[in-house]
């Protein structure tokens, strides 16, 4: 009998130490979950209970300095995506082939956004309204509701294509700033973006309009250049037509200013490209073998391409110089514009023991008059030119 007894407290003892065991884990495991993994876990619950999409805002416009040339603006499109726990099971195939026909998709690729476990997947970004309205009127039609979300989104447009395109940049593919204006401005055009953000249960499915929250976006301020649209489009034009006469293969640059003000009013640059399609290199040489090219060797020659070389590269200035020096020796009474044979070129001149040419060294350009050395470009004129006394050791 006693045996008995003490066999069963012993069980007993056994049962509670068990109990006593298994409680003590479950404490450690809720005490793992609450304070060691508790705030991952809640960013986990929030990113799968909302569905965040965003709402790109309007870019500001860049205007020229009349106020009315627009030289990029904004314009809408909307970007098409799904909530793939949104769509019922048997509309998958057809939800595909739908989107895939009216956006020209491929439809194994659409439909394995479509099937996949997600909350959200992008099909296709920055479309004409006219395609989603083919979409809107399918959905109508098929009686499809939820799952396909058709959000607005905004698209940047060139006018005038390649004109200011170094000054101007262009924008990627979220809207942001890559290059020139677009670039060093980003922070007055891009405005912020805006949010609707959805309540929705662990499978990702809507649960109504109680759980939705809508931020407004807010629009980019415009911006207005001192570039003046129709001085820019006469430097281009005459750029142009110098560059190829003269081949020169660098390029070249032509920059004009108010001299009252300083303000640029055209900066044109040779080559340009097209901004609306600005990944197009705009070398037919190059455009030929780009296929075959490496992406380093792409991406430096697109970088090349983009320079705004009258900013970022360096260029001595020398005989630009001449007009100052001729400037000053005009108005001091030095000399006038047409004295005939005035000053004399022997192909260099002697200034403290050094000897410095003229560029036509080899067949110096002879006796001058000030607007003849300025045509010639004539070195030997231009050093002498600084004191009357010199001016005529030189005849
Ligand atoms: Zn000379």
């Amino acid at each position: 009998m006693k045996a008995t007894n003490m066999s069963r407290k012993k069980r007993l003892r056994n049962i509670l130490f068990v109990c006593f065991l298994i409680c003590t884990l479950l404490i450690i495991r809720v005490g793992i979950i609450q304070f060691v993994q508790g705030s991952e876990l809640q960013s986990m619950a929030y990113t799968q209970q909302t569905l965040n999409r965003k709402i790109n805002p309007k870019r500001g416009t860049i205007y020229d300095s009349t106020g009315k040339n627009i030289l990029a603006v904004s314009a809408s499109v909307e970007t098409v995506s799904v909530t793939p726990s949104n769509i019922r099971k048997e509309d998958k195939e057809k939800v595909s082939r739908a989107i895939s026909d009216i956006f020209n998709l491929e439809y194994e690729n659409v439909f394995k956004k479509v099937s996949k476990n997600s909350s959200i997947e992008t099909i296709v970004k920055k479309v004409d309204k006219e395609q989603t309205d083919k979409l809107r009127e399918w959905m109508n039609e098929n009686n499809i509701i939820s799952g396909i979300n058709i959000d607005e989104d905004t698209k940047r447009y060139y006018p005038y294509a390649t004109l200011a395109s170094n000054v101007i940049g262009f924008t990627g593919s979220d809207n942001q700033g890559l290059e020139g204006i677009e670039s060093r401005y980003d922070d007055i055009l891009k405005g912020s973006t805006g949010k609707i953000l959805k309540i929705t249960d662990a499978r990702g499915t809507d649960l109504g309009n109680e759980g939705e929250d809508y931020i407004a976006a807010i629009d980019g301020d415009d911006i207005v250049l001192s570039i003046d649209m129709t001085i820019q489009s006469i430097a281009e034009k005459y750029l142009e037509q110098a560059c190829i006469d003269n081949v020169c293969t660098d390029g070249g640059n032509i920059l004009i200013a108010n001299p009252k003000t300083g303000d640029i009013l055209a900066m044109a640059g040779y080559p340009n490209y097209d901004l609306n399609n600005p990944y197009k290199i705009n070398e037919e040489d190059l455009e030929y073998v780009w296929d075959t090219l490496s992406s380093k060797d792409k991406s430096e020659s697109l970088q090349q391409m983009w320079r705004n070389k009258a900013i970022s590269d360096t260029y001595e200035p020398g005989s630009t110089f001449k007009l100052l020096t001729s400037s000053a020796a005009l108005e001091e009474g030095i000399t006038d514009t047409d004295n005939s044979g005035e000053f004399a070129c022997t192909g260099s001149i002697n200034i403290a023991g050094t000897r410095i040419k003229c560029w036509r060294y080899y067949r110096p350009h002879g006796s001058q008059s000030l607007r003849q050395a300025l045509m010639n470009s004539c070195n030997p004129v231009f050093i002498g030119l600084r004191t009357k006394n010199r001016c005529r050791k030189i005849l």
